[in-house]
């Protein structure tokens, strides 16, 4: 595992039962990963010391999408890389990526490359403010992103993000953002998860409600785009696709070639969660159903954990720390809470909000299935 943060120690905690053990491979003293699975530290460009680790294992995955895809690509001649190195690298790209969405017939808000001064002054007149502006490369979690509110302030959004090669895309008025976490297995099977609906809070995700209330038309289409796009990568494992929803339509905003935030619900509300899912694919066992077990929200801890033992008391709450220490904007754990039904699930999260504090985060969720009707 190229990679060894919560993503890592979700997925080494969903081996165990497998007979599957993990060997994590970080640059950080402190990976949080290392208090269920031994971690060998040395940084990601450390060629030598991949090459030692990947001695060591059988299969070589990742649990997040910055590691060097021509390093990896080197390891596969050695071991199997699932995913393998070219989708590593086109979804490390938001150009490459959405330039494959095109060309798959997926919808992608409006966008053009802007790479240099030239390009900031060559924009269509037709192009659409307000924009955002985003690095091609290396964001996360609303990083790496400028809001551009018209033309005029294109140059210095430019200049603020380090005049590296970025996307400008037009801002989507969606009606909601749903995501959708599948798998494919080294032979093709696939399997996808029922779609999510997600709460963003200043870029970072803040809940999940699973399952989004969507037609059978939308659910079928995010499918199908996940087929076509897994196909076209020859992907194994587990991935995301972020979208918005506009009208009926579905846009395509990312893909994560990894497990994802917007699946974590799946550990307790689901039949196999997006973990045990992956490391099944990774290792050639054979895929679980990805069906929902009741409803579920997930909300995400970030910055600092609430009160541990007022969380427990919530009949339906299921806890994770990621035994990390507390930072500003940082995902320190989360929390799903699952119910058997929407309003048993609306009624816990009220529970959820006032025991922890945390009306303002729970109120978006609790709106949304109200708004199911
Ligand atoms: P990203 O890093 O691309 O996933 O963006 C983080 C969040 O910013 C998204 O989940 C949206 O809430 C918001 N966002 C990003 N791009 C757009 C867009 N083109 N239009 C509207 N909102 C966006």
């Amino acid at each position: 595992m190229i990679g060894g943060g919560q993503l890592a120690r979700m997925l080494a905690l969903a081996a165990a039962p497998l007979g599957v053990r993990v060997l994590a491979f970080d640059p950080a003293p402190d990976a949080c990963t290392q208090s269920v699975a031994p971690v060998q530290q040395a940084d990601f460009d450390d060629l030598a010391a991949l090459h030692v680790f990947a001695e060591r294992c059988e299969f070589i995955t990742f649990d997040f999408e910055n590691v060097s895809a021509p390093a990896l690509d080197e390891l596969s001649a050695t071991r199997p890389v699932r995913p393998n190195a070219r989708a590593l690298a086109l979804t490390q790209d938001r150009l490459s990526e959405k330039l494959l969405f095109t060309r798959l017939g997926i919808g992608v808000a409006e966008f053009v490359q802007i790479a240099t001064h030239d390009d900031v002054r060559a924009i269509p007149a037709s192009f659409k403010f307000p924009a955002i502006l985003k690095t091609r490369r290396f964001g996360y979690d609303g990083k790496g992103q400028a809001k551009v509110p018209s033309v005029s302030a294109l140059e210095s959004s430019f200049i603020e993000l380090g005049e590296v090669p970025c996307v400008l895309e037009s801002r989507v008025r969606f009606e909601r953002e749903l995501s959708l976490i599948a798998v494919r297995s080294a032979d093709g099977e696939m399997q996808s998860y029922p779609l999510v609906e997600n709460i963003h809070v200043d870029g970072i995700l803040s809940a999940s409600l699973a399952p989004a209330c969507v037609s059978d038309e939308l659910a079928l289409q995010a499918r199908d785009y996940a087929r076509l796009l897994a196909d076209a990568l020859g992907y194994t494992g587990v991935f995301a696709i972020e979208f918005f929803q506009v009208g009926g339509r579905l846009l395509a905003n990312e893909v994560a070639p990894r497990v994802h935030n917007s699946g974590h619900w799946t550990i307790e509300g689901a039949e196999t969660s997006q973990f045990e899912n992956h490391i099944r694919a990774v290792t050639g066992l054979p895929l679980g159903s990805p069906a929902a077990r009741g409803v579920s929200c997930m909300l995400n801890w970030i910055g600092e954990l609430p009160d541990v033992r007022a969380a427990l008391a919530v009949l339906g709450l299921h806890w994770h720390d990621y035994d990390k220490e507390p930072r500003a904007g940082r995902k320190v754990g989360h929390a799903t809470i699952t119910a058997p039904d929407f309003d048993q699930l609306a009624q816990r999260l009220m529970i959820v909000g006032s025991a922890l504090g945390r009306e303002t985060q729970v109120q978006p969720i609790i709106d949304a299935i109200h708004a199911r009707g």
